[in-house]
């Protein structure tokens, strides 16, 4: 069942048949302090009789949200603590995010930024501030490229994208604009004609991150968005978050990186899961994830496979976390351990003549 408008309180959830009544009393003590929103191609896409659902368990809200553990933080990857002025992290020499606005078409359970989106959070950027963060850009030679994100940056009118590209299109240090979003998958209509012109910043090349957790999310609707984007020149990336209860699978992974790619979406990044407040439900130990991602290696193409990487609290930036194939072995050899775990030596350089 799809409902004609996006579901926002825990009242809508019970009427759209996505809550039972007994948790409405839970589901409204989370939305005090996390925002929920849930589409109408999200709320289509949840199967009601499965209780272990993996898109229910990505968008609905659930008490296990209440519990705040001892290392998690309100602002887990230091977005704060890299911003120099409002609207702009400047974590990595090379680039910036440009956070234009903290609303999204959905609000993910396990999100990183939740302290900071929704209605609550920290709005969208006055034009004064996006003035300011433009010029910040304009005065740094060293951003080669600039993440527009947020929240979702395709929540923004055509116009209103139009004219932030429009800001950044006479920077010639600007080379690379990438967007990172959830709206061709959550909300593929969006994505007409006029929304994808706006993307295009003259001068520019342009990258769009979608954000897609699990091979359900990849409809028909959501794979005609990413061709008409593709169609358009504008070159796309998958990113996922790896989720207990979601994609802690390796064949549910393959499913999805397949999808990706033949989608003509490229699986960039798979993140580990953040710290972020009453989140623990969704975390898996770094082993864990390790051995998927060495399963999903032995399982599917290399043009499926994500860069599975850990945003290390605090804001010290993200670092790839694969299990090693690599260790010295002495007297310069290597040990090389191939895709299904045996290992192999590898010969000290040789000097020449
Ligand atoms: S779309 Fe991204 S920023 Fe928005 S709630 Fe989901 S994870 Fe957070």
């Amino acid at each position: 069942m799809k409902p004609d408008r996006t579901l926002r309180t825990a009242a809508d959830l019970v009427a759209a048949g996505l809550l039972r009544e007994g948790r409405r009393p839970e589901v409204e003590a989370v939305a005090e302090r996390y925002a929920i929103a849930v589409t109408p191609t999200v709320a289509g896409l949840i199967e009601r009789s499965d209780p272990a659902d993996p898109i229910a368990r990505q968008f609905v809200p659930d008490a296990s949200e209440l519990v705040t553990t001892p290392e998690e933080r309100d602002d887990p990857i230091g977005d704060l603590t890299h911003s120099p002025l409002e609207g702009i992290v400047h974590r990595y020499p090379d680039r910036v995010l440009l956070k234009a606005v903290h609303v999204c078409p959905v609000y993910c359970r396990f999100c990183f930024r939740r302290e900071m989106v929704g209605p609550d959070g920290l709005g969208t950027l006055a034009p004064e501030a996006l003035e300011r963060a433009v010029a910040y850009i304009a005065d740094h030679p060293e951003i080669w490229e600039v993440i527009l994100t947020g929240g979702d940056p395709l929540v923004l009118s055509a116009r209103r994208l139009e004219d932030i590209l429009a800001r950044l299109a006479p920077i010639p240090h600007v080379k690379i604009v990438r967007l990172h979003t959830r709206v061709p998958v959550v909300e593929p209509e969006r994505i007409d004609a006029r929304l994808i012109g706006a993307l295009r910043a003259s001068g520019k090349t342009t990258y769009l991150a979608v954000h897609a957790n699990h091979p359900r999310e990849l409809t028909a609707a959501a794979r005609a968005a990413a061709a008409r984007l593709a169609e358009a020149g504008v070159a796309l990336l998958g990113q996922t978050v790896l989720l207990r209860g979601v994609n802690d699978d390796v064949s549910v992974l393959a499913q999805l990186m397949r999808g990706l790619v033949e989608a003509r979406i490229k699986p960039y990044y798979l993140h580990h899961p953040d710290l972020a407040p009453g989140t623990a439900h969704f975390r898996l130990t770094i082993a864990e994830g390790q051995a998927l991602v060495a399963a999903l290696r032995g399982r599917v193409s290399g043009l499926c496979q994500p860069t599975y990487v850990l945003d290390i609290p605090g804001g010290h930036g993200k670092v790839p976390i694969s299990a090693a194939s690599v260790r010295m072995a002495g007297e310069g050899c290597y040990t090389v351990s191939d895709w299904q775990g045996r290992e192999h030596l590898y010969p000290p350089a040789s000097m020449g003549e």
